[in-house]
């Protein structure tokens, strides 16, 4: 079946929807009578623009563009943060918010997939005017989103105090203390234990398994991180903590490199401080391609998207790549690699630590019962393992990469709910 063009995104080859659409190609020839409705994934089931007016603290009245996407609900109500970016068009939202639905189906999450963002430099903005921004961008999703028909979460530039605001000006909408409407709230509001460190940690039980079946060791592995915020940090932690040797870091403030290894926790203290990565002490800068050119057993970007390009996968010196952030390969860089040999563990299950704990808090904040950080981690474990073992044997059975295992995996559950529930009317 031919893609179907939907008149309202641009037809761009390069923009994240329409690679999304050729990731759909790609796995289509694997979902066997299910493809007959593989048009399904093709399509938002509803995308919603919003103008957000709001008072400026000098007087005037500025308008900003906000965006909620439900790319799938037939597993589940929508799951999927929110970005505040200057970036952010209908056609980043909608790819975003497919990825969400392919993500939750393949850790086998019962939700569907959502994603939203507000066009806007939110440092442009003061403290209560982002605080008013926040509240009418709320509003004016509060006719779809909602603690059983879509869950928002933060995302790029969002935050838990964000998530608070959220949470107060749905629940004053409707009258009644709501918790459970966004996931990542700060704990004192219903949020769960583990979720800051959840994203990083679900990357780091990623590639120790992917390792492991590899014959891979973690003690002794020469690890690359891009991105030294959440996602990398916490990564980096992790790898340091079980031995490995963290050799060279990139943040936006250039990159660095310790063939003896970086101390990490020391350097995520010294960037707490507000100081740059690349004045730390214990390492020394190096040129962008300098820091490509670094060998490693695994690299962990975790920073951007596009960042692994058809180039870079042609010279990078790695035997595992583990994707933190959100489509950081190229579909082109993709192929390379696999035809290289270099393992790639996809987003969509790599970073899927983030959304498991964030369904963990929902279903902690609707029983009002709270677990201890130790059963989280236990949880989060047990389902990155279990998950991760699915893929493997996927690619194994249909001799693909990973990532259209996991697009295999998760469009055959999407498709087969889609196809129980059938049509209405
Ligand atoms: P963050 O803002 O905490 O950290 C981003 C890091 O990337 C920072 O260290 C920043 O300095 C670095 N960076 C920015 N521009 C860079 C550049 N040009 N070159 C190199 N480094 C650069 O963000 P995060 O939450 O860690 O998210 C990182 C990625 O992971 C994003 O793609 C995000 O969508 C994805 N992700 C995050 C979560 C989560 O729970 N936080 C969950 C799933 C996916």
């Amino acid at each position: 079946m031919t893609t179907t063009g939907l008149s309202y995104v641009p037809n761009n080859p390069n923009s994240p929807w329409q690679i999304y659409l050729q990731q759909v190609d790609r796995v289509t020839p694997h979902l066997g009578h299910l493809a007959r409705w593989v048009e399904t994934l093709k399509r938002c089931k509803r995308v919603l623009a919003v103008d957000i007016p709001i008072n400026r603290d000098d007087g005037t009245v500025a308008h900003f563009e906000g965006f909620r996407a439900q790319h799938n609900l037939s597993r589940g109500p929508g799951k999927g943060g929110v970005r505040f970016h200057p970036d952010v068009t209908i056609d980043e939202v909608m790819a975003l918010s497919a990825w969400m639905t392919v993500k939750n189906a393949a850790v086998n999450l019962p939700y569907g997939g959502a994603k939203g963002g507000i066009r806007v430099d939110p440092k442009t903005l003061t403290r209560p005017e982002l605080e008013r921004l926040t509240r009418r961008y709320t509003s004016e999703i509060g006719l779809i989103i909602g603690p059983d028909k879509d869950i928002p979460a933060p995302d790029v530039n969002t935050n838990d105090q964000i998530m608070a605001w959220m949470m107060d000006t749905y629940s004053m909408n409707v009258g009644a203390t709501a918790t459970g409407v966004v996931t990542g709230k700060p704990i004192a509001l219903g949020g769960s234990l583990g979720r800051r460190e959840a994203t990083g940690r679900g990357v780091y039980i990623a590639a120790r398994e992917t390792a492991y079946a590899m014959g891979l060791d973690i003690k002794g592995a020469r690890v690359v991180v891009q991105g030294f915020g959440n996602v990398g940090g916490i990564a980096a932690r992790l790898f340091k903590a079980a031995g490995a040797i963290v050799v060279g870091i990139q943040d936006v403030s250039g990159a660095v490199v310790n063939e003896a290894g970086i101390n990490v926790d020391a350097a995520l203290e010294f960037v707490a401080q507000g100081n740059k990565l690349t004045e730390y002490i214990g390492v020394t800068p190096i040129t962008e391609d300098e820091f490509w050119a670094l060998k490693s057993d695994i690299f962990i970007p975790a920073a951007l998207e596009n960042q692994l390009t058809a180039t870079r996968a042609k010279s990078i010196s790695t035997r595992l790549v583990v994707e933190g952030a959100n489509g950081p390969t190229t579909p082109q860089a993709d192929d390379i690699l696999h035809d290289r040999g270099i393992t790639v563990v996809p987003d969509v299950i790599a970073n899927a630590g983030g959304v498991t704990v964030s369904y963990f808090e929902w279903v902690q904040d609707f029983s009002s019962f709270f677990w201890t950080e130790a059963e989280i981690n236990d949880r989060l474990e047990r389902i990155m393992v279990e998950a991760l073992k699915a893929v493997v044997h996927t690619a194994d059975k249909h001799k693909v990469s990973l990532r259209t295992a996991a697009f295999i995996i998760a469009c055959t559950r999407v498709l087969a709910a889609r196809e129980l529930r059938g049509l209405y009317p």
